[in-house]
């Protein structure tokens, strides 16, 4: 189970600085009354931003696994917010996103498969942000769930980012990259967060 890590740091501070480490969790979210043996598990590595771990910790009782996401990274995906976000604000401002692609793209990478990858971002974020406006309609009136109209809107940038902070009591019903709902788990209602639970303990050996 994925949980909001609120670090206040960029990408390159959060590697820096190794923030991971001083993440806490003060108590177990299955069991707030404690009596379990809820502890530390350790980080593990994000492949993407290079040099990036995240903390977590391991409730044996529950079988679940906690893991303290810091708000400039995706959920789910790979990056940063913000790298998404430029992407997807790059194709609303473009012609076309055949435009958006070429201007994009490595040489060494086809139009196709820019067009896949950008789409995909596209797809996802304005999907989250229609959930956004509908679940914080006064924060956003008379935004359009577009990046760059919710941009203007909160006046701030990267405005993913951003809201995980507005839209933090929701991050476990939003889908990625913003919010922690894992894929399908919106589908008939009938896995929560809570039933994300792992069987076997998660691999030891961790920094
Ligand atoms: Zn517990």
């Amino acid at each position: 189970m994925q949980l909001r890590y609120p670090s206040g740091h960029t990408s390159e501070a959060y590697v820096t600085h190794q923030a991971w480490r001083s993440a806490s969790l003060p108590g177990c979210p299955l069991h707030p009354k404690g009596g379990c043996d809820f502890a530390r598990h350790g980080s593990y590595a994000r492949v993407d931003p290079p040099g990036t771990r995240i903390a977590r910790w391991y409730c044996p009782q529950g079988h679940c696994t906690f893991s303290l996401l810091p708000d400039h990274l995706a959920a789910r995906f790979p990056g940063t917010l913000g790298e998404i976000e430029a992407v997807v604000a790059e194709v609303e401002r473009a012609r076309s996103v055949e435009a958006a692609a070429n201007a994009l793209r490595p040489d060494d990478v086809t139009l196709a498969t820019a067009l896949r990858w950008i789409r995909r971002r596209v797809r996802l974020v304005h999907a989250v942000l229609r959930i956004v406006l509908s679940l914080l309609p006064d924060l956003c009136i008379g935004s359009t769930p577009t990046v760059c109209s919710v941009r203007a809107r909160l006046a701030c940038e990267p405005v993913l980012t951003a809201l995980r902070h507005f839209a933090c009591c929701h991050l476990q019903v939003l889908p990625r990259p913003l919010g922690f709902l894992p894929p399908g788990g919106d589908h008939g209602g009938r896995r929560t967060h809570f039933q994300q639970r792992r069987g076997p303990a998660p691999p030891q050996g961790t920094r």
